[in-house]
């Protein structure tokens, strides 16, 4: 397997050390560029960054001296990660692509543009031909490819086997979402603190559209033609540290005659890269625990390392046709790792 230099954009931010701590050893790519603010630039890391993780820095990144998030001050990568803030993502982003040097991004600014893969490999890794309709650089190489909202991938992941199933009338959904997806310093300590703080600006409109793309189908044009049924969303903000833990009630358009289809379709559901061998798979992508008692944030949330999406309490409904409760990771699954797992795909599919 061929190595790749990996340069990381908002390295020194709450995503950036994730990807940092993530990359460490990985078989594939290395880290050789590390870019943030002009705050940051010309430091070593390890003064630039206020480092959260909770392991040590590894030694040979806090030596190195953190560049400018231009494409000539990260020359020689292969690709970029981008942990950028979103105020700056947009044309920092763009111009990495326009240098021909593709960008796997967190960042929502290009979720939503009609050629740009939004992607969760196991839901959707078809759609990462919309590559090739992309002309942010002359030459061709140079692509964007992003992650959805953390939310959005146990709430997908969850989805996908029901979508294909049954169909999907509506959705009613409320996240009780994680301190970390706020990164740092992140919600007061005096407002979480023994509490629940029932409004997260921005995240809903994200859950409510980021599905109708995921769950969207390739034309024969190479277009995607979105899903389309509503869903009702309520993101809250909880006091646990990591894992995003989801209350999801749904309507199907062809209701099955027994719940116990419904489990049957989310336990025969076929990963998509199950015999890829990609580093960042887990062995089991999609768990549907039996016991009521689970799957817990603080017990599952660490689960397959991170890349594990749980589902439990299926059960049948009175108003929707069943509930249930997923959680996913928020800042592995849901951020850096999913990025991660998104370029091993790229990889194992010829475009990096
Ligand atoms: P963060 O901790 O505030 O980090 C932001 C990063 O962007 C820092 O490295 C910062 O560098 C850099 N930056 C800011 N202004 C810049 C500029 N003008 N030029 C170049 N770099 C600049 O934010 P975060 O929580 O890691 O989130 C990063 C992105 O990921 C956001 O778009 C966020 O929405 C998305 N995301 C976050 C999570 C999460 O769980 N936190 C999950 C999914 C997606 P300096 O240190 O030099 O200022």
């Amino acid at each position: 397997m061929q190595s790749f230099k990996v340069g990381i954009l908002g390295a020194t931010g709450a995503v950036g050390q994730k990807f940092v701590r993530l990359l460490q050893g990985h078989p594939w790519f290395k880290i050789a560029a590390l870019g943030a603010s002009e705050r940051s630039a010309g430091k070593l890391y390890r003064d630039a960054a206020n480092w959260i993780e909770n392991s040590e820095m590894p030694d040979e990144i806090g030596k190195m001296t953190v560049a400018d998030c231009v494409p000539d001050a990260m020359g020689g990568v292969d690709f970029v990660f981008s942990g950028l803030d979103a105020s700056v993502a947009t044309e920092i982003e763009q111009s990495f692509a326009a240098a021909g040097i593709p960008v796997i991004s967190n960042a929502k600014n290009f979720r939503d543009h009609p050629d740009v893969p939004l992607l969760v490999p196991e839901v959707n890794p078809d759609h990462i031909e919309l590559i090739r309709r992309q002309s942010f650089s002359t030459n061709a190489t140079g692509f964007i490819v992003t992650n959805p909202n953390c939310v959005c991938v146990p709430l997908v992941m969850a989805l996908r086997p029901l979508y294909d199933s049954f169909g999907i009338e509506s959705v009613i959904m409320t996240s009780m979402q994680s301190v970390s997806g706020a990164g740092y310093p992140g919600v007061p300590s005096l407002d979480i603190l023994g509490n629940i703080v029932p409004h997260i600006g921005g995240e809903e409109d994200k859950i409510m559209s980021e599905p109708m793309k995921l769950l969207g189908t390739k034309q024969a044009d190479g277009t995607i033609k979105h899903a389309n049924f509503p869903i009702q969303a309520t993101a809250v903000r909880v006091p646990v540290i990591e894992g995003h833990l989801l209350s999801v009630a749904v309507k199907f358009s062809n209701k099955p005659a027994k719940l116990s289809d419904v489990k049957e379709a989310i336990r025969a559901w076929k990963n998509p890269l199950a015999a890829m061998n990609l580093p960042f798979s887990p062995e089991t992508a999609l768990k549907l625990f039996d016991d009521p008692r689970y799957p817990q944030p603080g017990r599952h949330a660490g689960a397959g390392n991170g890349m594990q999406v749980s589902v439990g309490r299926l059960r049948e409904g009175r108003v929707f046709d069943v509930s249930f409760v997923a959680l996913g990771h928020n800042t592995i699954r849901g951020a850096a790792g999913g990025a991660i797992l998104n370029a091993e795909l790229l990889v194992n599919e010829g475009y990096l």
